[in-house]
């Protein structure tokens, strides 16, 4: 299914022009516009989900084996020290384009962006963190 009003449908089906690196039936990988690092590129499914809450189990699972072969392939040419995958999903949560992709970020030591992804870490006590495990936790 498409999006008729979706930059990423149209980027996945060649309409608009982007820096693909590599592309099959499902996916296209391009060079992201505004790259945190060298690199970096993100992981779009040709078919419409905003999200993943959104995007079916079987896809999200092969975008999450393409990930692994693009994370080793990129680390190979580029020559980076680690590498992050991420993924956002919803506009708290960091997401701007609401069709589902994954953040392929090449790192490198003393990068301009090198504190990225680091966050602030909040407190619960113990009798939180019991409730939050119990809230979650499924058979
Ligand atoms: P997110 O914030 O997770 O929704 O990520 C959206 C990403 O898409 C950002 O990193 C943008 O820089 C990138 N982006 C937006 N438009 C384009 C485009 N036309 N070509 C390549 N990357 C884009
Ligand atoms: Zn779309």
């Amino acid at each position: 299914m498409r999006d008729k009003d979706c930059i990423f449908c149209k980027i996945s089906a060649g309409e608009i022009p982007s820096n693909t690196i590599y592309e099959d039936e499902e996916f296209r990988v391009i060079l992201d516009l505004a790259p945190a690092s060298k690199g970096h590129a993100l992981i779009i499914p040709k078919e419409h989900a905003a999200d993943i809450y959104e995007i079916e189990e079987e896809l999200a699972g092969r975008a999450m084996k393409l990930a692994k072969r693009m994370a080793v392939h990129m680390t190979e040419v580029l020559g980076c020290e680690g590498f992050n995958i991420l993924q956002n999903n919803h506009e708290v949560a960091g997401q701007t384009v609401f069709h589902f992709h994954m953040h392929l970020i090449p790192r490198y030591r003393n990068a301009k962006n090198e504190d990225i992804l680091v966050w602030n870490h909040e407190t619960f006590s113990p009798e939180e963190m019991e409730q939050i495990r119990d809230a979650l936790k499924q058979d």
